[in-house]
């Protein structure tokens, strides 16, 4: 199967919100497997950024009034018709990023999943719900879900489809309109699935996709919009909550990991291995859950790095739009050296390759080996930083104590994947560890899997979680209303001043006996 043809790019091309495309300065749009053009994608400014917020703004008013349910039924048919397309989708996913098969179907499962479950769930979520008045019977309150206006996302390049598209779901259900900035190597991806929505019966202006560069259409939006939902690198996180937090408008961001994975002894540790390639290699490991460090019970360490050496190694790398190849291609030049400079490093000052080690460009030009380390020196770049690349090393500790600590020493806390002899004691184990998601007996994709469960980042992991009741309500403005009813706070008509004063405490006393008070 070829990458998507000219005529699809030309069809996607057109669904750009920037005016006079044919006019504009284009980028090249590079296939990750053989490095040719495949198509070109016009680069937007901040000015269309700005106008496509103050469309989305006009459209937004009709679409927060709607019903709920109506709203939903346009993400039941999106869920379908991703489905439906799933074979386009998987080829668009690969060809931009290289990715295997089996990660391209990854994101699909994952936006299909997610538009039926916020669907299903948002008119529950958004329901104004009744809570205890101040005065029982006399005062009536009722919290409300305003939407926040218009929501800009920003999306990186590694599952450039249903990061670009699943926050935007919960975003629209509760009732916001979306301006995205898709990354600038994977424009398509994210219009491929835009294309769906708009199939399925949104209005364009409620989901504009800008392509562009960050540091313009990106920084224009998080200028213009009224919450920012980021998905990318600690370091640009951090650039863009402070530019949300001098607007004083919401922010949330999903970013790095250094994620460590706990082998006990008496885990069945041929099952470990064929999961810890699943953990660690799953898109190239350019997956911000994925496994880069395994910390192994001394006594079962040889054992476990010698199958787990032996399956990496064996593990089949290579371009092809078909399902069975284990691992793709990086995805671009940078990403190639920033693998290879941390492997070197680790090298240089000491490790020991177990598996792996070099790039492939007999395969393609962007290409690297899976590869395993041991030894890693704590002076070592890829000790404590994210490689975001097909790179694990594995340490040996004395016992349970030693291999929470050593996965809780990093400032990120976003996934972790634990083993033990029993799952009851992976789950205490995974109680003790300071991430956002645990996975127990697996990497990451039950945790991640879990779409009415929140996910999201401890420490420099990030801010605020996607999925979950969390993931939409936080596109909200909760709003109280309460309505004071028979008497209000000045007391019945005709108790003087004084008296009321005196009433007042112990009724506020006795109110501790209502439940819900
Ligand atoms: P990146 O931060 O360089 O880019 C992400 C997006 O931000 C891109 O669209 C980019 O154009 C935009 N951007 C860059 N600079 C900007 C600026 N100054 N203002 C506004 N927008 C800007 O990240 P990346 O290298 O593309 O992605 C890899 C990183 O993303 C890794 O660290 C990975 O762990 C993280 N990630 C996290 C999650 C998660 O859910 N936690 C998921 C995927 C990736």
């Amino acid at each position: 199967m070829p990458a998507p043809s000219a005529a699809t790019f030309k069809r996607l091309a057109d669904l750009v919100a920037v005016p006079d495309a044919a006019t504009r300065p284009t980028r090249p749009v590079l296939e990750a497997f053989t490095g040719k053009q495949l198509a070109t994608v016009p680069v937007g400014t901040a000015q269309d950024a700005k106008d496509a917020i103050t469309r989305a703004r006009t459209a937004q008013n009709g679409w927060g009034d709607r019903p709920v349910v109506e709203r939903s039924a346009i993400f039941n048919r999106y869920h379908d018709l991703v489905l439906q397309n799933r074979d386009s989708l998987m080829d668009m996913a690969q060809a931009e990023t290289g990715k295997s098969r089996a990660a391209a179907q990854e994101e699909i499962l994952d936006i299909a999943m997610t538009a039926r479950y916020y669907a299903r769930v948002a008119p529950k979520l958004l329901r104004p719900r009744r809570v205890a008045g101040m005065l029982p019977g006399l005062t009536k309150t009722v919290v409300r879900y305003q939407p926040k206006g218009v929501v800009g996302v920003i999306s990186p390049w590694n599952y450039p489809m249903t990061l670009a598209v699943s926050d935007a779901i919960a975003a629209l259900l509760a009732g916001n309109a979306v301006v995205l900035k898709p990354d600038s190597q994977t424009p398509y991806c994210a219009l491929a699935c835009v294309e769906l929505l708009y199939q399925a019966g949104l209005a364009r202006d409620l989901f504009a996709v800008v392509p562009g560069p960050g540091s313009v259409v990106g920084a224009a939006l998080v200028e213009s919009s009224d919450f920012v939902m980021f998905t990318g690198s600690t370091a640009t996180g951090r650039l863009l909550a402070e530019q949300a937090g001098a607007r004083l408008i919401g922010f949330s961001a999903e970013l790095g990991g250094k994620n460590p994975m706990i082998v006990m002894a008496g885990a069945d540790l041929q099952e470990v291995a064929d999961a810890a390639v699943r953990g660690c290699y799953s898109n190239s490991g350019q997956l911000c859950v994925s496994i880069e460090r395994i910390y192994v019970e001394q006594s079962i360490a040889p054992e476990f790095t010698r199958i787990f050496g032996e399956r990496v190694t064996n593990i089949t790398l290579g371009a092809g739009y078909e399902f069975g190849i284990e691992m793709g291609s990086l995805i671009s030049e940078e990403q190639l050296k920033a693998v290879a400079r941390h492997v070197d490093d680790a090298v240089a000052k000491g490790a020991t390759v177990i598996a792996g080690g070099k790039a492939r460009p007999d395969l393609g030009p962007l290409f690297y080996e899976p590869t395993v380390l041991t030894g890693v020196p704590a002076e070592a770049e890829c000790y404590r930083d994210e490689t975001f690349g097909p790179l694990v090393s594995i340490y040996p500790v004395a016992g349970v104590d030693e291999a929470v600590e050593q996965a809780n020493d990093t400032e990120y806390g976003l996934n972790a994947s634990v083993w033990a002899a029993t799952k009851s004691q992976g789950e205490a184990i995974a109680a003790r560890i300071r991430a956002g998601t645990v996975n127990v007996d697996e990497g990451y994709g039950p945790a991640w899997g879990s779409t009415g469960a929140p996910m999201g980042g401890m420490g420099i992991s990030g801010v605020g979680r996607r999925h979950g009741p969390e993931g939409l309500t936080k596109y909200t403005e909760p709003q109280t209303i309460a309505t004071t009813r028979i008497l209000n706070l000045g007391g019945p008509r005709g108790v003087p001043p004084k008296l009321w004063a005196k009433i007042l405490p112990p009724v506020v006393k006795a109110l501790q006996w209502i439940p819900g008070r």
